[in-house]
């Protein structure tokens, strides 16, 4: 394995390989964790290059190949579970200058992997009155093929559900670390190959997607003496199919008036909140369903008016706004299944009072409403945590892991023969992102086993300003 090589063999190419540089894109958000923290905080790649095109990005993954470096892609950075951090070191591959929309048509657009998702629908809205069906809060950094290849839902998904529902992605363009890298079209089915599989079976270089009304979003926000009245509300919002809307996100008091500085002075001591994003045309029908509630509506504005839009302070928005401040928290993901979801948030929310507090985010999901949780967690050891995902387990609620930096532990906790398959395929050598399939390094996984850990770590430090 020589990284010197491959720079060698390419360098016309925009090579970066200042170490404080490459340990700065060799991080994401995985601090967020308090677990991911002790384990990758020295991780490093070797190099940074920035491929400008598919001949660029052909060559540097044949010469990889030929000289047996591990590739790990990376868009803007901003995944939380150290998905695009070099576990084995070698290139760190940039993909963000691939930022060109290619084509958009009413109800479709097709746009290189790089391009970063509030440039792609100022766009999308200028050329044909259309958006994203949803987007993570990190609209404002994140790249379209980091979504997909990482992400998994956000605003948005209180309509359209997540991106593994059929038809949230039409096609999938993907480069594949062989000795004559191909190109391949995944469409229908076919997709979810490499449908947020890390960039571990395939550089993904092109997305076609389906569109939504580009509306001129108002951010709504309303109080409730209660959390389990601010959910009963979202859910009731949730399930009004006939109003175009794309949040319902409930966040628990004291967390609000303590860290939501653009608006959470208007919020009474105690109450919880319901964030909505609904378009005009439907605002008329917020005081009824408000008035049926018993709540208050404390907040409003056209979110493009916004300082700090609403959506930044949901989903994970809402575990960064507290950690600007609070540095002892940590956060979980879980699934409140329908059709007891209600039920079981009370039932938890009892359970665990202050220590989890309830921050839920109401969606479509399988063709119903439920809800999502990225509680936030007053921390305090990993013994603890780890109690308090076993609990929620055994009480119905599924945790998709983020203390876990791999795609079984992080998600359902089974191999995904598919994308497996597909790995075996597109690249053989299991250069792509290594470390991050458990089934690829260990065909013998199984849920809780333990994994030896090979990682390249540094002990350069950098400023640490360039760090977090
Ligand atoms: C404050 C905060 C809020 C967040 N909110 C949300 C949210 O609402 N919903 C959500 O789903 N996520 C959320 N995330 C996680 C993350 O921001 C999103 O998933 C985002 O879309 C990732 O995009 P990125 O360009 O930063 O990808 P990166 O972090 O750079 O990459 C993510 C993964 O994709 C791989 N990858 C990147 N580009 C490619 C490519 N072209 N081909 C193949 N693989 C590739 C990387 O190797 C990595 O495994 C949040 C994170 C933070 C810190």
């Amino acid at each position: 394995m020589s990284v010197s090589a491959v720079i060698e063999a390419l360098p016309r190419l925009a090579w970066t390989t200042d170490l404080a540089l490459v340990r700065q894109k060799s991080r994401d958000f995985f601090w967020y964790s308090p677990v991911l923290k002790r384990q990758l905080n020295r991780v490093t790649g070797e190099a940074v290059v920035t491929p400008r095109d598919e001949a660029e990005l052909r060559a540097v993954l044949a010469a990889a190949y030929a000289h047996d470096v591990p590739v790990t892609p990376r868009g803007a950075g901003t995944g939380n579970y150290g998905q695009a951090m070099p576990l084995r070191g070698g290139i760190v591959l940039e993909m963000t200058a691939f930022d060109r929309l290619l084509w958009a048509k009413p109800g479709v657009a097709r746009a290189e992997a790089g391009i970063r998702l509030i440039e792609l629908d100022a766009r999308l809205k200028r050329e044909v009155a259309g958006e994203i069906r949803f987007h993570p809060s990190t609209k404002r950094t994140a790249t379209l093929g980091g979504f997909i290849a990482g992400g998994s839902s956000g605003i948005g998904s209180t309509t359209y559900g997540i991106l593994r529902e059929p038809g949230n992605i039409l096609g999938l363009k993907v480069m594949t670390m062989e000795a004559e890298p191909r190109v391949l079209e995944l469409r229908g089915a076919d997709i979810q190959k490499a449908n947020h599989a890390y960039g571990t079976n395939g550089i993904i270089t092109e997305l076609e997607m389906p569109l939504a009304p580009a509306w001129d979003w108002v951010d709504v926000v309303v109080a409730f003496p209660t959390l389990t009245g601010a959910a009963r509300f979202a859910d009731s919002f949730t399930r009004m199919d006939g109003v175009a809307k794309k949040l319902a996100c409930v966040v628990p008091a004291p967390l609000p008036q303590q860290h939501f500085k653009a608006w959470g002075a208007k919020v009474p001591a105690g109450h919880s909140v319901a964030c909505l994003m609904i378009a005009p045309p439907f605002t008329d029908l917020l005081p009824g369903l408000i008035a049926s509630h018993g709540a208050t509506q404390v907040h409003a504005e056209p979110s493009d008016a916004a300082e700090v839009p609403l959506y930044e302070h949901s989903w994970n928005h809402t575990t960064l706004q507290v950690l600007k401040t609070d540095k002892t928290i940590t956060y979980l993901q879980t699934l409140y299944p329908a059709p007891n979801h209600l039920d079981l948030i009370a039932k938890l929310e009892r359970t665990f009072g202050e220590e989890v507090l309830m921050h839920l985010e109401f969606v479509r999901f399988g063709g119903t409403v439920c809800a999502f949780g990225l509680q936030i967690v007053r921390f305090t050891t990993e013994a603890r945590l780890a109690e308090i995902i076993r609990l929620h387990e055994e009480a119905g609620a599924p945790i998709f892991n983020p203390h876990a930096y791999t795609l079984e532990e992080g998600g359902m906790k089974r191999v995904d023969e598919e994308q497996l398959a597909f790995k075996r395929q597109a690249d053989p050598k299991g250069l792509l992102n290594p470390g991050k399939m458990a089934a690829w390094d260990d065909p013998d996984w199984t849920p809780g086993k333990r994994q030896a850990v090979h990682l390249y770590e540094t002990d350069y430090e950098a400023p640490a300003e360039l760090l977090e």
